[in-house]
């Protein structure tokens, strides 16, 4: 048992007694928690807004060494999310973030990219950046860093270039095969018989690898038309639903922000 301070996101809060809750953080030094917030729910407790969705907060837990429950001491809010009632499709991109969060970490395995990643996509999200872009940056950072990046480089099966391949094909057939089973980009040879092949133009491919890059900001600015945003959250919509074994809940509520290009 041991005390321990950390900065957390808030993803879960469930009720557990009359003045209890069970709270599943994501903390920048240890992962995904979950804790007992005992009081958590009597009007002045010790905790008192802290432990609202989407915020950020300074953490102090009693670290379990057993399986039982971690116990939250203190929370001390950093930054609530304050677009939660002005504006939904931000509210849902950010419920989005922290649902593959909640979904794509283990608990107790230290992240520090990935919280940093997660917690300036939330602020960016409430402070009016393009929620669209927001989001691509986010999952093609998830991806990099819990090492589910799809290739998109050279055929994932026989590391052929691709886009000499689709530029030699010329006028409308210049799309390049993204193979969802296959986890990347696949020669015209290699897609014989895979499963889940879907045609993109060379652009999807090339922006998932700017949202990835993590030594370059042209993610911001990179100038994507609005067919190669529908493009992106169609390939990722099948990735991510692959990875999870399901559809993840908030993917509905993602496309529209697709069609008004954000
Ligand atoms: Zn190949």
């Amino acid at each position: 048992m041991s005390t321990e301070k950390t900065d957390a996101i808030v993803l879960r809060v469930i009720d557990f007694s009359e003045t209890s809750c069970v709270v599943t953080l994501f903390t920048r030094d240890f992962g995904k928690i979950s804790a007992l917030a005992k009081g958590a729910r009597r009007p002045k407790g010790p905790f008192e807004a802290a432990l609202d969705l989407l915020a950020v907060c300074r953490i102090v837990f009693i670290h379990k060494s057993t399986d039982a429950l971690d116990l939250l001491t203190e929370a001390k809010l950093s930054r609530r999310f304050r677009s939660a009632s002005k504006d939904l499709s931000r509210l849902y991109a950010a419920y989005y973030v922290s649902e593959l969060l909640k979904e794509l970490t283990e608990e107790a395995d230290p992240q520090h990219d990935l919280y940093d990643v997660a917690e300036a996509a939330i602020r960016a999200l409430d402070s009016g950046a393009a929620p669209a872009r927001q989001v691509l940056r986010f999952e093609m950072a998830t991806l990099r860093i819990l090492g589910h990046m799809p290739q998109c480089n050279v055929c994932v099966e026989c590391g052929k270039d691709v886009f000499a391949e689709a530029e030699n094909n010329g006028g409308e057939k210049k799309r390049i095969a993204f193979g969802q089973v296959a986890g990347g980009v696949l020669c015209k040879r290699c897609r014989i018989g895979q499963r889940k092949v879907v045609l993109v133009t060379p652009n999807v491919v090339k922006s998932m690898r700017v949202f990835a890059d993590a030594e370059s900001d042209q993610w911001r600015d990179l100038n994507t038309d609005s067919q190669t945003m529908g493009e992106l959250r169609g390939v990722l919509n099948y990735y991510f639903a692959a990875l999870l074994g399901r559809r993840p809940r908030m993917q509905p509520y993602l496309n529209a922000l697709y069609t008004a290009h954000g």
